[in-house]
């Protein structure tokens, strides 16, 4: 049987256009990709990069004030949203543009179209036309949940924060994971007075319990008010934005509420329950080790498969695709000891392995951790400490976990991950000459454990 295409590509994400970019170029399949709304997907569009831009953007006051402090007679006359969002559209049209020429380049035929699947190896799209592709790859990522409160409706997620006309003088974010953290800071940063409830008992579930709580008390002494155990009953439109009833028994209006309760992968209206294309609870592609679904000919990348959802990880799950189905090099993407970053402020939490807790669970461990006030910060008078830990096993000497609340945490945490990666011990941290003076200079000189376990 002759197909049109040797692939074709379902989402124009980070990594649908990876795949799709290898498989073509350097590969030589016949690759065409539907796109329905703007290439570069979450990542690009609505995510990382105009999110870290945005942080970027707030942390200015904060440098302003210890400028003063510095000798610097700095006036900051205040923040233009306006000025920012024209400047970060046509940065994000730039990229856009560089994410369309390279896929050209690379022979691959872009459709600007919303595609859904009809058989195994035929996708319609929304114009009506059909292409048949020998294998099918779905990569259209995910969308922000929101509960099904009273009054979701009025609830705006990060999709919408970035495209706000102007920004509110007071804002509710709910939620207490990566998006959430992130959002307030931004808007607090950005002279927003926020509000963050969060419903358990402390934010950012998942991560080492000391390092959430070293996150928890610097966004709270940043000045976002951080309610946790506390939840939206309700919210209704008043005068000056939305009512909101609080499982505490407080009401309040908020000029915007932020949901940030995470994200659902994107798998419905694909045709995939007619094709018998496996689903999980939450939505999401099951797929193996190889990213195949169960359907032979259809695979999935990225979020909507909800393995481990960072863009980095779905490049590298997209690649290992191509090369395994159109390059004769057979790989699964390495899903083991991936560091990330929570881009917080004043402290970011970059962090890669075991957390303590984790760590304990599997046999003997001893802790290493320090915290202390940063010179460039402690010079400008402000009090905020930053934390460097290192959880190491016991018996193999091996660092299973690094964790590091400071500013610019995701720079040192990319680093600090190689040598977790490759393995490295205690003693391979101790004999690394310290670069000074530096904030992670502390993760090489800490000579004693704080604790056992
Ligand atoms: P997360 O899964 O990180 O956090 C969701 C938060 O919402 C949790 O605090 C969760 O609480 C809470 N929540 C879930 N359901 C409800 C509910 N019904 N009512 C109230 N609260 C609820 O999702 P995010 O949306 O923050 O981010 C999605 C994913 O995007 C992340 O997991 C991450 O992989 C990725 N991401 C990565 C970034 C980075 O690398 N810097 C930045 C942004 C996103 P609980 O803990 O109690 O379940």
């Amino acid at each position: 049987m002759t197909f049109d295409y040797d692939l074709f590509v379902i989402g124009g994400g980070s990594g649908g256009v990876r795949a799709a970019r290898i498989a073509a170029s350097e590969h030589g399949a016949r690759v065409g990709l539907a796109e329905e709304y703007r290439m570069g997907g979450t990542c690009v569009i609505r995510g990382c990069v105009p999110k870290k831009l945005m942080v970027f953007a707030s942390s200015y006051p904060a440098a302003m004030e210890d400028a003063r402090a510095y000798g610097w007679d700095v006036i900051a006359a205040g923040f233009d949203w306006g000025t920012f969002r024209a400047r970060l559209d046509t940065e994000l049209d730039r990229l856009e543009a560089a994410y369309r020429g390279g896929l050209k380049s690379a022979g691959v035929t872009v459709y600007d179209s919303r595609a859904t699947l009809t058989d195994p190896h035929t996708v319609a799209l929304a114009d009506g036309t059909t292409v048949t592709a020998k294998h099918i790859l779905l990569a259209t990522g995910g969308w922000p949940f929101v509960p099904d409160v009273p009054g979701a409706a009025l609830a705006l997620t990060s999709n919408e924060v970035f495209k706000l006309d102007r920004l509110p003088e007071s804002v509710l974010v709910v939620g207490g994971g990566f998006i959430a953290c992130e959002f307030a800071c931004i808007l607090n940063g950005l002279g927003v007075e926020v509000t963050q409830f969060y419903r358990g008992s402390q934010i950012l579930r998942g991560f080492d319990d000391e390092a959430r709580g070293h996150v928890a008390e610097q966004i709270t002494a940043g000045g976002v008010n951080l309610m946790c155990g506390t939840d939206v009953v309700s919210m209704e439109k008043a005068a000056g934005g939305v009512l909101v009833k609080a499982s505490d028994g407080t009401e309040r209006v908020f000029g915007a509420v932020v949901y940030a309760t995470g994200r659902k992968p994107n798998s419905k209206g694909l045709g995939l329950e007619a094709l018998g294309v496996q689903l999980g609870r939450n939505g999401e592609v099951v797929v193996d080790g190889w990213s195949q679904t169960s359907v032979p000919s259809i695979y999935a990348v990225g979020d909507l498969t909800d393995r481990i959802n960072l863009t980095p990880v779905a490049i590298r799950e997209g690649h290992a695709f191509a090369d395994t189905v159109f390059g004769g090099k057979p790989r699964q993407p390495d899903h083991d000891l991936v560091a990330s970053a929570v881009f917080t402020q004043p402290c970011e939490l970059g962090t890669v392995g075991m957390t303590e807790e984790e760590a304990r669970a599997q046999g003997p461990i001893e802790v290493y951790a320090t915290t202390f006030k940063p010179m460039r910060t402690a010079f400008a008078g402000r009090t905020h400490k930053v934390l460097m830990k290192l959880v190491v096993c016991a018996r193999t000497r091996k660092v299973l976990g690094c964790h590091i609340v400071a500013p610019e945490a995701g720079e040192m945490i990319q680093l600090a991950g190689i040598a977790v990666k490759m393995g490295a011990t205690k003693e391979d941290f101790d004999r690394t000459c310290a670069v000074h003076p530096t904030m992670a200079e502390e993760l090489v000189t800490m000579r004693k454990p704080t604790r056992t376990a």
